[in-house]
């Protein structure tokens, strides 16, 4: 029987799945495919909620004495954009100078591909892992996120699976192949203001009470002073205002109302608690101030909306995992990953209430683009990193 341990080819018949969320699309019958003939038992529970199509997921387990090493990801991609613009087809898997071309190519089906790739040599070097490897991986990351990983542990660990280290696989290089590790993400927050005022002509702003004034104030207070300065492993909090709506068309009127909408992007100064109490405190000092309030002897009159839920903020400090992982990296590529918080929210925030997790796998340029492409070079080197990451993990290197 021949094994998965080529990651080209393994990464091609992903491609070639049109699995574009909420559609599995053939992508996990493709996984469970690889990972039968390597030992794996496959389980593919689909969960559902109301308004939320229902989504198809996969756990495989390789079990063995010792210790768990989970490997996550996602087999779900975002649409193709303009086809046309493409300069080979985003699901045909064509290669043309050294790249493999499709959707999914480096986020993150690549890396799904690679870690497949170096199970497979370790079961035909080693005859497996001494310890149980499993790969969680959800068809809706890239979509609502409801019915994918959060649901997934929940179902798994209710079933008693317990992990001690897990690796997700996005795309975690910026430029090349080793430059990066994530070991954690910043929280992220979201909220609206909106300053109640009364309406008016612009002539008699006395008989009227105009909600913008009141809303400068407020978000000035949102802006300044800045949160913290960041800290070693963080940069510092940041906050944005991504909209300010009034929705008032003449020039001679006084609107009723005015709404800002910021996110928040926080490091571990914080929790969820501690910040909303801040800005809850900046938005009450602010209301009160004169400066924006001429003539009027009652402070503005606001409320403040959380919308969505938040996203914790979270470091992994687990060194044995980060330090095989920066040794493997190494090893391959002869230079030192970045060990990094920064950019967007990743699944690894749901993991990590589970067991200790990084990041890492190809490079990022070209995820969700026109053109998303491998070099195969990289499929081959992320697949030998994984291969010693596995070995020194489980301690079989
Ligand atoms: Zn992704």
């Amino acid at each position: 029987m021949t094994l998965p341990t080529d990651p080209a080819e393994n990464l091609a018949a992903l491609i070639r799945c049109a699995s574009v969320t909420p559609t599995e699309g053939g992508a996990l019958t493709a996984l469970e495919t690889m990972l039968k003939p390597l030992g794996f038992l496959v389980d593919r529970p689909v969960f559902s909620e109301d308004g939320t199509p229902d989504i198809e997921n996969l756990y495989a387990r390789r079990s063995g004495n010792g210790p768990h090493l989970m490997f996550a990801g996602h087999t779900d991609v975002v649409p193709v954009g303009d086809e046309a613009a493409w300069t080979h087809p985003p699901f045909a898997a064509e290669i043309a100078n050294g790249e493999m071309y499709g959707r999914g190519a480096v986020d993150m089906k690549g890396g799904i591909a690679c870690f497949i790739a170096a199970v497979a040599r370790h079961v035909e070097a080693n005859g497996g892992p001494k310890g149980s490897v499993s790969l969680l991986i959800t068809g809706d990351e890239e979509g609502p996120a409801i019915n994918g990983t959060v649901k997934l542990l929940e179902w798994a660990a209710s079933r008693g699976e317990k992990w001690d280290a897990s690796v997700v696989g996005e795309p975690t290089n910026p430029d090349a192949l080793g430059d990066m590790i994530k070991i954690g993400r910043r929280g992220s927050m979201s909220g609206a203001v909106t300053v109640n005022g009364r309406q008016g002509h612009v002539a008699y702003p006395q008989l009227a009470d105009n909600p913008v004034r009141g809303l400068m104030s407020l978000v000035d207070a949102l802006l300044h002073p800045v949160f913290d300065k960041g800290t070693r492993d963080f940069q510092p909090t940041n906050l944005e205002i991504t909209s300010i709506d009034v929705g008032n068309p003449a020039t001679n009127v006084i609107p009723a109302k005015a709404t800002a909408t910021f996110n928040i992007r926080f490091n571990d100064t914080w929790t969820d608690e501690t910040l909303q109490a801040e800005i809850h405190n900046r938005l009450d000092q602010a209301a009160g101030r004169k400066k924006y309030r001429q003539g009027k002897k009652t402070p503005v009159d606001y409320e403040l909306v959380w919308r969505d839920r938040p996203s914790h903020v979270f470091l992994t400090r687990d060194d044995r995992l980060i330090e095989t992982l920066r040794g493997s990296i190494k090893s391959a590529v002869g230079k030192e990953p970045t060990l990094s918080t920064s950019g967007g929210t990743s699944d690894a925030r749901f993991i990590k209430d589970y067991c200790p997790v990084v990041e890492f796998g190809l490079v990022g340029k070209t995820m969700h683009m026109v053109d998303e492409r491998v070099a195969i070079a990289d499929l081959e080197t992320l697949t030998q990193i994984y291969q010693r990451f596995i070995e020194d993990w489980f301690g079989q290197g």
